[in-house]
């Protein structure tokens, strides 16, 4: 029987930046996954990024992650979302090719030494004294592995839904994987049901363009990931999208299929994504809207296929055709397939670590959609966790968890653990408490140094850091000592109606005002006579996080104070043996909570929903004691 480190189920999200990270850890590694082909496959929209995910793919990018460099080579559209707000929301997205971001996704997983892809279906998993040990698959193959990462999507048992009749598929034309919820039923885990869904694919040629909202891409795009080279991007033509709108005639028409809807017939049990519903959905939990905004997204450049976002559904086909044809722009428009909704099994995710492996077989780590979670970007943090936790074990390191003031792939795992989830989770800015630290401007001031002591980033590249954090350190000393006369400023301030000063002022001062930038402020100052200033405005990156550490220096400063008291809570520990049940002055919920999540720190134990403050002082004293 061959013997891998690291076996990875799934080439999705997850399972890309799981096998890629342990394999450039220096693990053997394989991938097996239904269909080498179907590698980073889109199973619905065709973007990345966007308001909170944006965020992610920065953050994954500066652990040495591979989603922000697939969706440079691959997208056809770059915007940053929210930029008319403050800077923590500011977020990165892009419409891809979805054709080139699988294939791209496939040559990158092909090109990394170490890592084997294997075309198969694994249908059943082995543990041995609580320790996992192999897999088989349905070719009959058997594999042993020191580690398992399940990156399984919404494969597991999957039942897809176009009104009332399911089919057995895990997603638009592929095999539901069977076996494996029922091998890891049988280990003792707890297996649940979850849907999601996706719109109809309409004909391109079809639609009348010249009626609809043209919605274009960024004039100056900008990539996600730090290691592609600015002077070639964007790699490929950029397009546009475009914006029509639901009518009370529309929803006439898909409230006449609602006798056949499988969600509201009660044929899907699992519940779906309350923050992304079908239209279906949004036409009952929103009675009082008369319209709903729909954004017509191009799936690629040679490409006649046309995504309606924000049309999911799993009405019958005639009824998603009829009322499509109400739609302004679409009155001749030919569906090419319907819309559909999946059903999957997942596995609630209080029974995984904060490291991803899970608290009942060790070795075995859960990544992506089985645990809940909803979209690429949430899938792909995941898996990268998950294939660094894995090599740092196998390699006898200590294990690699990220704090939620850190990133929001942080945040998400720690809600996942703490919370468990019971619908599909997708991660927003509201989420993050410290969101004013984790912005994605500085995702490589956060985290690029892990990802450089793991091996998964570039000298080069890590150097490029270490300069420019030292250059953003000499600019802030500078901007908080130095003075701007008022013969040097006053011309500026004048002609922007900000006061004028009578008496020297700083530039950190400065900068706080409004209606001034940095880069103006610092314009005014004899650049020749401060070399610091010089090397400041020669560099677009530390400029922008000078400005940003220095107008926001007061709320930073609190969210960092804050954090400060709250690493207290953090850094206490819980022995992982630790007995809750025994916990007798707790109340009944909280303990019952306790030993379900098996919390490892005091701060995780606080964000447990059901355990009291007066329980964490319990807590407190029995572990003092
Ligand atoms: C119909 C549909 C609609 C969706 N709608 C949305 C949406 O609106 N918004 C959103 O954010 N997300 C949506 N998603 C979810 C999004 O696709 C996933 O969150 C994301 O792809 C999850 O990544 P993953 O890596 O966990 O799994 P996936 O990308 O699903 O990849 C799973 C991989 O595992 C492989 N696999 C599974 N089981 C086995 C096995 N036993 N053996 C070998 N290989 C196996 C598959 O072949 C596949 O390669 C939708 C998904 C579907 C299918």
């Amino acid at each position: 029987m061959k013997h891998y480190n690291v076996i990875v189920i799934g080439g999705g999200h997850a399972g890309i930046e799981a096998s890629v990270a342990a394999a450039r850890m220096g693990m053997s590694v394989a991938m097996i996954t239904m269909d080498k082909n179907a590698i980073g496959r889109m199973s619905c929209n065709p973007a990345i990024g966007g308001s909170a995910k944006g965020h992610i793919v920065h953050e994954i990018d500066s652990l040495g992650g591979a989603m922000g460099l697939i969706a440079d080579r691959t997208g056809i559209q770059f915007r940053t979302l929210n930029k008319s707000k403050g800077p923590s929301v500011w977020a990165g997205r892009c419409q891809s090719d979805r054709k080139l971001y699988s294939e791209e996704a496939v040559r990158f997983v092909f090109n990394i030494p170490g890592l084997e892809v294997i075309e198969d279906s694994v249908v059943d998993a082995y543990a041995e004294d609580g320790k996992i040990t192999g897999v088989k698959t349905e070719r009959g193959n058997e594999f042993g592995c020191d580690a398992l990462v399940v990156a399984s999507g919404t494969f597991l048992n999957g039942l897809m839904y176009t009104g009332p009749n399911p089919r057995i598929g895990g997603r638009y034309e592929e095999p539901a994987a069977s076996g494996l919820s029922e091998a890891f039923a049988k280990m003792g885990f707890v297996v649940d049901r979850l849907k999601t869904g996706t719109p109809p694919r309409l004909v391109k040629s079809t639609i009348d363009f010249s009626v609809l909202e043209e919605q274009p891409g960024d004039e100056n795009p900008q990539p996600f990931s730090r290691r592609t080279p600015v002077s070639e991007f964007p790699y490929l033509p950029q397009v546009s999208c475009y914006i029509t709108y639901t009518d009370e005639s529309v929803h006439k028409i898909l409230e006449k299929g609602f006798d056949r809807s499988p969600i509201f017939t009660g044929l899907i049990k699992g519940t779906g994504p309350r923050y992304c519903p079908s239209i279906e959905d949004k036409i009952v939990r929103f009675a009082d809207k008369p319209k709903h905004q729909l954004f017509l997204e191009p799936e690629g450049l040679d490409n006649d296929l046309i995504y309606l976002n924000g049309f999911s559904t799993s009405l019958p086909e005639e009824i998603q055709f009829e009322a499509l044809r109400k739609i302004k722009g679409l009155e001749n428009v030919e569906m090419a397939r319907p819309g559909y909704a999946v059903e999957y099994d997942y596995f609630p995710p209080h029974q995984v670590e904060l490291t991803l492996e899970t608290k009942l077989v060790k070795g075995l780590y859960f990544a992506g959609q089985i645990n809940g979670t909803s979209g690429y970007e949430e899938a792909a943090g995941q898996g990268l966790i998950a294939g660094i936790n894995a090599a740092l074990k196998i390699q006898g390191k200590p294990e690699f968890v990220l704090k939620r003031s850190e990133a929001y792939i942080g945040v998400l795992i720690d809600d996942l653990v703490g919370k468990s989830t019971d619908e599909p989770y997708r991660m927003f800015t509201s989420r993050a408490e410290y969101r004013l630290l984790l912005r994605q401007d500085n995702a490589d001031r956060r985290l690029m140094k892990y990802g450089y002591e793991f091996g998964l980033i570039p000298d080069d590249l890590y150097k490029e850091l270490e300069q420019k954090e030292k250059l953003i350190t000499q600019g802030f000393d500078f901007a908080s000592n130095h003075r701007v006369s008022p013969n040097e400023i006053n011309e500026l301030l004048e002609s922007k109606n900000s006061s004028k000063i009578d008496n020297g002022e700083t530039i950190s001062k400065l900068t706080k005002r409004p209606e001034l930038t940095l880069k103006e402020i610092l314009l005014a100052i004899d650049e020749e006579k401060y070399p610091v200033v010089k090397a400041i405005l020669s560099n677009e990156e530390v400029l922008q996080q000078l400005e940003i550490e220095l107008k926001y220096e007061g709320y930073i400063k609190r969210q960092t104070e804050l954090v400060k008291k709250m690493e207290k809570l953090e850094n206490t520990k819980i022995p992982p043996n630790f007995d809750f049940l025994s916990l007798n002055t707790v109340s009944a919920e909280g303990r019952e909570k306790l030993h379900k999540v098996r919390p490892r720190s005091i701060g995780q134990a606080s964000r447990i929903s059901g355990v009291s403050p007066a329980d964490i002082s319990v807590l407190m004293v029995y572990l003092k004691n």
